[in-house]
């Protein structure tokens, strides 16, 4: 009960609710706010940054003792653990580059001796070959909790049963959330991603009421739902999705509130950074919370690697600040986003990162004009008549075809005649991306589905 409300008015709420010291009820959770630790989700901001501060220090202190990379970037640049005094001169830290995680694999930037090493994972790999990432027993502990305060954010109780639909295994994202589930006492199902036909006769059998899966999944099993002529709102219990792991716009997050009868809420993170619970939507869905005692978030411009302000769209760069076996200072993500540094209404201080609207190296450059694949999805999902997936195919010297999955509703098995539904997309195309490529409408459910990430473009170019 104290962990679950640390602050005395919350406290005091409990106490009032629970009928001035009676017996509390069951699930003393449902009556209690949605914070898993009301005192750090709400620190003022002065207090949590001369924490960030004081954390940022050990960091250092800690790679500097022991982590040979670091090392020697520090005596590049003459600099001492002690110069550090304060927020600004994160400055003076170096960058870790994806390429420096692969270039010490397998054994990884790690800071701690083996045997207090506790779990390996990879990353995913989306790009290029995998990075070792090393957690202590209390990393471990530490990304659970997290996740905690993401699932409370949220809503959720230990009344709610989980399914975890993301890939289990060396990738982070479905292990983590498991342990931050139970941590907050759901009924976790380790349902792994795929055989939606298993996915459906869990949720029906166990009555799951909160989904974690991929944007691209969560489509597909819609479509299957329907085929299936199954409702979700009447048929099932499903009420919340957590929803990440690969970029997706709001266009995308509606599809899925409509078609699955649930509460989309965005959550990010990266194994660089022990996977899910970096970042996590409250119930405002205004940008996510990024959790400022264990990072410390950075935008820059990805050409030049200056500072931006808040606000500004930009690379953002990680640094861990409670990471045991692996601290990581400065983690160009390539992800790129902004912050919004106003108050959120929920009265979380932390401050929000902005939707992830792709990866500076997801970027295409075709016929000289640069590209996200997010611009080519929020114009396609804004079309009533275009179903759930897509795939951008480069060839030749420059050429872009997008191909369309036509939505399953109204289709009638023939894509010849709709000339006019295709001069339309690709104008609205033209509009946003200003260049035009070809479009090409194809059937529904025709189109490659991947288990684990989506993969949106196919790069056959002879450049
Ligand atoms: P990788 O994909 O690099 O092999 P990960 O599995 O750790 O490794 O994936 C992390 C990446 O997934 C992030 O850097 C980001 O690009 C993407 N990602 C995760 N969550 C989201 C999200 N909510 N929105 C957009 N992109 C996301
Ligand atoms: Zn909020």
């Amino acid at each position: 009960m104290h962990r679950r409300c640390p602050h005395l008015l919350g406290r005091l709420f409990v106490w009032i609710a629970g009928g001035f010291g009676r017996k509390l009820p069951a699930n003393p959770q449902t009556i209690v706010s949605m914070f898993w630790d009301q005192q750090i989700e709400t620190m003022g901001r002065s207090a949590l940054e001369q924490l960030q501060v004081k954390r940022l220090q050990a960091t250092v202190r800690r790679v500097a003792k022991s982590v040979p990379f670091y090392q020697q970037k520090f005596a590049e640049r003459g600099l001492k653990p002690g110069d550090l005094k304060s927020l600004e001169d994160l400055r003076r830290l170096p960058f870790t580059a994806n390429a420096d995680l692969r270039a010490t694999y397998p054994k990884g930037l790690v800071a701690v001796p083996a045997e207090e090493l506790a779990r390996l994972h990879t990353s995913s790999g989306t790009t290029g070959k995998p990075k070792a990432l090393f957690f202590s027993r209390k990393d471990v502990d530490n990304a659970a909790e997290l996740i905690a305060r993401c699932f409370v954010m949220t809503g959720c109780t230990r009344d709610d049963i989980f399914q975890n639909m993301m890939t289990y295994g060396l990738f982070t994202g479905a292990l983590v959330m498991h342990y931050g589930a139970e941590k907050v006492g759901c009924l976790v199902i380790p349902a792994g991603p795929g055989n939606s036909e298993k996915q459906l006769l869990l949720m029906q059998d166990f009555r799951s009421t909160v989904l974690h899966i991929t944007p691209s999944y969560a489509l597909y099993f819609a479509t299957y739902l329907e085929s299936r002529g199954i409702n979700p709102r009447k048929d099932l219990a499903i009420r919340k999705a957590f929803i990440g792991a690969e970029p997706y716009t709001e266009e995308t997050r509606r599809k899925i509130e409509k078609a699955l009868g649930v509460d989309v809420y965005n959550s990010y993170g990266l194994s660089e950074m022990n996977g899910p619970g970096v970042a996590f939507e409250c119930e405002h869905k205004r940008g996510m919370h990024l959790w400022e005692d264990h990072y410390i978030a950075e935008i820059i411009d990805p050409q030049t690697s200056e500072p931006l302000p808040d606000g500004k769209r930009g690379e953002l760069v990680l640094t861990t600040l409670c990471r045991e076996a692996m601290p990581i200072l400065r983690y160009r993500t390539r992800d790129i986003t902004s912050v919004i540094a106003e108050p959120c209404p929920c009265g979380r201080t932390h401050r929000r990162l902005n939707r992830i609207t792709g990866r500076s190296d997801d970027m295409l450059i075709v016929r000289g004009v640069n590209i996200y694949p997010q611009q080519i999805e929020q114009v396609l999902m804004a079309v009533p008549q275009v179903g759930r997936n897509y795939l951008i195919v480069l060839d030749g010297l420059d050429d872009m075809t997008v191909k369309v999955e036509l939505a399953e509703s109204g289709f009638d098995g023939r894509v010849e005649h709709l000339v006019g539904l295709q001069t339309e997309i690709v104008n609205r195309l033209r509009a946003e991306i200003l260049t035009k490529p070809k479009v090409e409408l194809v059937p529904p459910g025709t189109l490659p589905v991947s288990e684990g990430k989506a993969k949106r473009v196919v790069d056959n170019r002879r450049l």
